[in-house]
């Protein structure tokens, strides 16, 4: 079962859609503005301006089990 969840780019308001395997604390890159940002809440989604220039570059293999914390 996939959910989609769609944000809206908080620098160009450019809506579109999220990975449903995204967490808190990923980051993705709009569609429109090609900037970084940052998931902040699932639920609804919201996404942050990642200011922090040094961003590290995350490799989203899917390999491996990621601990997930629910609160
Ligand atoms: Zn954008």
């Amino acid at each position: 079962m996939s959910v989609e969840k769609k944000v809206k780019c908080p620098v160009c308001d450019e809506s579109f859609q999220l990975d449903s395997d995204l967490e808190i604390g990923n980051t993705v890159c709009c569609s429109g503005c090609c900037v970084d940002l940052r998931i902040t809440k699932l639920n609804p989604p919201k996404l942050e301006e990642v200011m922090d220039s040094n961003i590290d570059n995350y490799d989203d293999e899917g390999d491996g089990d990621q601990e997930e914390d629910e609160f």
